[in-house]
């Protein structure tokens, strides 16, 4: 009888077993996601991001992973985004060969954006080397083209409509719809048989969140209960402008075709341009507004584009509609994709109103920079921000007022993230409270900003993570 029972109790002990998360990005930073789940049997990192903007933050990409990459079973990535995903080649590098865990569309996305965030560092390496502006001859990339190959070859395609599947022994995750970009997930991970027997733990990760009534994608969809949420706050101190972006674009493109403005858009080659073109060619159907060349200047955005044209069960209704009678609705009347430089150039020739969408977003590399220079000073041209300009950017920089001779605007309602009203609104439908809440992924103000907002709307116990930090699941 006491052996049974000494048995018995043994075999509670075991099944709750220790777990744990950490903080290795995303933490006071928008950028760099990683997030570590230890279970006794088993590790998995939770989105596998490239730090951008500040030095400091650069500077992390480049030092050993804090956590041993070849120990590491599995990797789950919430969206196809850089700042998600583009550390994984170098973590490959570093050992890791476990398989990566996506949905159809961030795979399918993901296949454009890491090549490309390869390129962009051999290029930067190969200009430190050329202007020797180096202190170690030669400068290396970061990663190549080549060990972005090798991490693609290590997705793995699940389904993003809920059901569970088996990460690795122990560990089931389920994904649901974030309506952010094409393929955002937000994902529930279950560490050991969480859910029935309710004797695991369930971690729901938001991802990035999307705002609602966006154009081409479907709305986030109703989070699950869980015992420990982590929620990001890019927009946690502040709401979106109430100004319709449809309108507001409505109104800038009659502008510039009353006084020959060129207008120029820093656009995420991903999610951001399609809607924008989608959006002009809309404007031009219903005859708001007189149809102008349309340049969308980046090879990227129109690789994209035929990712947001495959049918998917994550497009809206009306774009599903719209597909249906043009296999084209990404399309304006009197569009140009330049694909090769000499067609990018080639666009500084063009006079008179026109609209030129070019990446990066940010305006920290990429064709908008000769753009920029070009247009910065021209005192007829309208700069249009649509998205979030992170600290350290060109693009946040001339937001934030650098002396220039063009004109600015900026539609705050573009944004691909919930701002804190709808990140709020989005956890209203969440079927019972977290026990325990991590704000995360947004600057050190809009995640304290979050954390607030949070506790005076449910009154829970919220914590904002710092970089590095653990804490153990219970
Ligand atoms: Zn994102």
């Amino acid at each position: 009888m006491f052996g049974e029972f000494r048995y018995f109790a043994l075999a509670e002990l075991n099944l709750k077993t220790m777990a744990s998360i950490s903080f290795w990005g995303a933490a006071g930073t928008v950028t760099g996601s990683k997030y570590l789940i230890e279970a006794d049997h088993a590790r998995v990192l939770v989105d596998c991001g490239l730090f951008q903007g500040m030095r400091e933050l650069r500077e992390r990409n480049w030092q050993e992973p804090p956590f041993n990459a070849a120990s590491v079973d599995a990797v789950i990535l919430t969206h196809a985004h850089i700042d998600h995903t583009g550390y994984l080649p170098r973590f490959v590098q570093h050992g890791f060969r476990g398989p990566v865990y996506c949905s159809r569309g961030t795979a399918d996305l993901l296949n454009i954006l890491l090549p490309d965030s390869a390129r962009l560092q051999e290029e930067e390496a190969d200009y430190r080397n050329r202007h020797k502006i180096t202190k170690h001859l030669p400068a290396l990339p970061l990663y190549t083209e080549q060990d972005a190959r090798e991490a693609l070859k290590l997705l793995q395609v699940v389904k993003n409509t809920g059901g569970a599947f088996q990460v690795v022994k122990g560990i089931q995750a389920e994904f649901r719809l974030a309506g952010h970009i094409l393929g955002s997930s937000h994902v529930l991970v279950l560490v050991d048989g969480a859910g029935d027997d309710r004797r695991g733990r369930s971690i729901l990760f938001s991802g990035d969140l999307g705002k609602y009534d966006q154009p081409i994608i479907r709305d986030p969809v109703a989070p699950p209960a869980c015992d420990y949420l982590l929620v990001e706050s890019t927009y946690g101190n502040r709401l979106h402008d109430s100004e319709v972006p449809k309108d507001a674009l409505e109104r800038i493109i009659k502008e510039a075709a009353a006084h020959n403005s060129a207008i120029l858009i820093p656009a995420f080659a991903v999610g951001r341009a399609q809607e924008i073109v989608y959006l002009i060619r809309e404007l031009e159907e219903e005859k708001r507004i007189p149809i102008l060349p349309v340049s969308v200047d980046s090879p990227m955005a129109a690789a994209a584009t035929r990712a947001y044209a495959r049918p998917t069960d994550e497009h809206d209704e009306e774009y599903a509609a719209a597909l249906k009678i043009t296999p084209t609705p990404l399309r304006t009347h009197s569009m140009i994709a330049a694909s090769t430089r000499e067609e990018s150039k080639r666009l500084n020739k063009a006079e008179g109103a026109r609209i030129i969408i070019a990446a990066s977003g940010m305006m920290n590399g990429g064709r908008i920079l000769h753009h920029a220079l070009r247009l910065l000073p021209d005192e007829n041209a309208i700069v249009v921000f649509v998205g979030y300009q992170a600290a350290g950017t060109l693009g946040r920089r001339v937001a934030d007022g650098i002396p220039v001779r063009c004109r600015i605007e900026k539609i705050g309602g573009f944004s691909a993230h919930a701002d804190w009203k709808e990140v709020v609104r989005w956890l209203e439908d969440m079927p019972a409270p977290p026990r325990r809440v991590f704000v995360t992924h947004g600057e050190p103000d809009a995640a304290d900003a979050m954390a607030g907002h949070l506790r005076d709307r449910f009154g829970w116990q919220i914590e904002v993570p710092q970089y590095g930090e653990k804490f153990q699941l219970e």
